[in-house]
C-alpha cells in the first residue's frame, strides 16, 4: 500500500517536469532506466530541424517503454509528445491517416472514430505516441498484429535538418519503418486504416488444452495463463474475437451457486485486488483456484465506436471502470514491470510450461510472477524485417514482476532464448541484448546501420547505448556510466 504511495507521488513529480524544457531526468516507465538530459520541446518543424544542427541529440516519444530504450543520457532530448507535431489528417479516397510525432494513440482513435475509421490493430494502451509505438513494434493480436505493418509513408529528417520522405516502395522504407530510434527525428507517418467492426468477443475460464478447440472460427485470440496453476496444463483465461455476421451465438455458461465453480467465480472477481495488495498470498491463492473445477464462458459483442474493443469489449474504456477478471486481467497492471518477447506461435505453450516450472523453483529466493503470463497471438507475417511476426506467426509472451525483480525476468528471458533460438525482441519490453542479433538477422541490422550512416554522416544522433549494442558499433557514448568508468577499453 505504502509503495503504491510513493509511487504515485514519483510519477507526480515526473509528471510536474513535463512540458518544461530544460535538464530534466528521463524515466522508462516504472522508472526502471534513467538518465538525465537536455529536454526540448520542438513547436514547430524548423525548430526541430535547428535543434537537430545543433548537436548531440535522441527522440522521446511519450517515454513509455519499459526497457530504457529511449534513455540517451546528456544529449538534447527531442520531447516529441509535448511538441507541437500534431499534423492528424484523413483522405477518404485511400482511407490513409496522416499522422503528426506529437500525436498519442488515443487522440488518432477518436479522431478515426469521426470519420467511422479504426487503427488496423493496436497495444492495450493508448497514451503512447503513435510513432513511438509504431517504432518499437508494438502490437496486438490477430491479423495484421504490428502496427508499423500499416504503414505506407514515412517522413524524417536527416542530420542537416533537412526533411527525406520514403514510401513503399523505397527499398529503405521496411528498414526505417521499424527502426527503434536509429533514424530519428521520424515526424510525419501515412498509416492504412480499417473500417468500423463489430465482434463477437468471447472470454473462457478454461485449461490449456481445451485452447484450440474453443478458438475455433475466431479470427484473433489472446490467453493468460495462471502462473501458478498446475503447469501440466495451466489454467487459463482465453479471450477470442470473431467477426459478428460469423459468430455462433451460445449461451454463457453459469455455474450453479455455492458450487465449486460459484465461488471460484467470486473469488477470482476480487483477484485482482488480493494479487495487488497481498503478493505473498498469491501462489496460495492461484494454487486453490487451481483445484476448483471452474468453466466459465461470457460472450460480448463488441461496439463498432468502443476505443479499446481488443482488450475491454465492454462499450467505454476499461480505465473508466473497476476492474472484470475476465477481460482486466489481459491488461497490463500499472504495479508491474512488463517484460515481453515474441517465440514462434507453436512454441508458445512449451515456453509458457516452462515459464512456470522455472518460477515454481524461484519462489524460495522470494520472486513471484506478477498478475498472469500473457500470451497474444500474432498471426501472418509482416514485410518488415525487425517486426515481431517477420518470419511467420508469433506469440508474444508477456510477463509482469515487482519493479524491483525485473532483473528475474531477464533471466528468463535468456533461458528461452537459449533453447529457443528464433525467440524475437520487443524493441519496448525485452531486454535489448546482443544475443537477439542471430534471430533478428546480421545482415538486416548492418543495413539498419548503413541508413542510419548515410543520413545522419555528423553523428549527432546518438541512439540508446542498448541499441548500440544490438547493432554493434562498438564503443559506448560519452554520459554512460561505462565510459565514465572506462570500462569499455
Ligand atoms: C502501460 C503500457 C502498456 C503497453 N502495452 C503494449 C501492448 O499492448 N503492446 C505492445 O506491443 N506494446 C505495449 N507497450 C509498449 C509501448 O507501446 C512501447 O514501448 C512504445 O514505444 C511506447 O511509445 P512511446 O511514445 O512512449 O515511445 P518512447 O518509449 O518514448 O520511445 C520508444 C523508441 O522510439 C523512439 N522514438 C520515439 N519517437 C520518435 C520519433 N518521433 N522519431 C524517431 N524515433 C522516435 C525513441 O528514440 C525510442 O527508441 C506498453 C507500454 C506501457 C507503458
Amino acid at each position: 500500500m505504502l509503495k503504491s504511495v510513493e509511487r504515485a507521488l514519483r510519477n507526480r513529480k515526473v509528471a510536474k517536469g513535463e512540458g518544461k524544457a530544460g535538464l530534466r531526468r528521463i524515466y522508462s516507465w516504472m522508472h526502471v532506466f534513467r538518465g538525465d538530459a537536455e529536454a526540448c520541446i520542438p513547436a514547430t518543424e524548423a525548430e526541430l530541424a535547428s535543434k537537430v544542427r545543433e548537436g548531440g541529440f535522441s527522440c522521446i516519444g511519450k517515454a513509455h517503454s519499459y526497457n530504457g530504450v529511449q534513455v540517451v543520457p546528456r544529449v538534447n532530448a527531442m520531447m516529441m509528445r509535448e511538441g507541437g507535431l500534431t499534423t492528424l489528417a484523413y483522405d477518404p479516397q485511400s482511407h490513409i491517416a496522416t499522422v503528426g510525432a506529437s500525436v498519442s494513440i488515443e487522440e488518432l482513435k477518436r479522431f478515426l472514430l469521426t470519420k467511422d475509421r479504426r487503427m488496423l490493430n493496436s497495444g492495450n494502451y493508448m497514451q503512447q505516441t503513435v510513432i513511438g509505438a509504431l517504432l518499437t513494434g508494438t502490437h496486438g493480436y490477430g491479423a495484421e498484429p504490428v502496427m508499423a505493418h500499416g504503414l505506407v509513408s514515412l517522413t524524417f529528417l536527416d542530420g542537416d535538418g533537412l526533411r527525406v520522405r520514403l514510401t513503399r516502395n523505397d527499398p529503405d522504407f521496411r528498414y526505417v519503418a521499424l527502426s527503434f530510434g536509429v533514424i530519428a527525428p521520424i515526424i510525419e507517418v501515412e498509416l492504412r486504416t480499417a473500417p468500423l467492426e463489430a465482434f463477437e468477443s468471447v472470454a473462457h475460464i478454461t485449461r490449456l488444452s481445451k485452447k484450440r478447440l474453443l478458438q475455433n472460427g475466431a479470427v484473433a485470440s489472446s490467453w493468460a495463463a495462471v502462473p501458478y496453476s498446475s503447469a501440466a496444463d495451466p489454467m487459463i483465461m482465453l479471450h477470442t474475437l470473431t467477426p459478428c455476421e460469423e459468430a455462433e451465438r451460445l449461451p454463457d455458461y453459469k455455474s450453479r451457486i455455492f458450487s465449486g465453480g460459484w465461488l471460484a467465480e467470486v473469488f477470482l472477481k476480487h483477484y485482482w485486488a488480493f494479487d495487488r495488495f497481498f503478493p505473498s498470498a498469491r501462489r496460495k491463492m492461484q494454487h486453490f483456484v487451481d483445484r476448483l473445477d471452474i468453466t466459465k464462458r461470457q460472450s460480448v459483442i463488441t461496439d463498432p465506436h468502443d476505443l479499446d474493443y481488443l482488450y475491454d469489449p465492454q462499450p467505454g474504456l476499461m480505465n473508466e471502470r473497476g476492474p472484470d477478471v475476465l477481460r482486466g486481467v489481459f491488461s497490463t497492471t500499472h504495479t508491474a514491470y512488463n517484460l515481453a518477447f515474441h517465440v514462434p506461435l507453436d512454441r508458445a505453450e512449451a515456453v509458457v510450461k516452462f515459464i512456470m516450472l522455472e518460477v515454481e523453483g524461484l519462489r524460495d529466493l522470494g520472486f513471484y510472477l506478477k498478475s498472469l503470463i500473457g500470451v497474444r497471438e500474432l498471426e501472418g507475417s509482416s514485410h518488415l524485417p525487425f517486426a515481431a511476426n517477420f518470419k511467420g506467426p508469433v506469440a508474444a509472451i508477456d510477463l509482469f514482476a515487482d519493479p524491483r525483480d525485473y532483473a528475474w525476468l531477464e533471466r528468463i528471458q535468456r533461458q528461452v532464448m537459449q533453447y529457443e533460438p528464433d525467440t524475437r525482441p520487443h524493441f519496448g519490453k525485452s531486454a535489448l541484448v546482443p544475443g537477439f542479433r542471430a534471430a533478428l538477422g546480421e545482415d538486416e541490422l548492418a543495413r539498419l546501420f548503413a541508413i542510419h550512416c548515410k543520413h545522419y554522416p555528423q553523428q549527432r544522433l546518438i541512439f540508446n547505448e542498448s541499441v548500440r549494442g544490438l547493432l554493434d558499433v562498438g564503443r559506448p557514448t560519452a554520459g554512460n556510466a561505462v565510459a565514465e568508468a572506462a570500462l569499455a577499453v
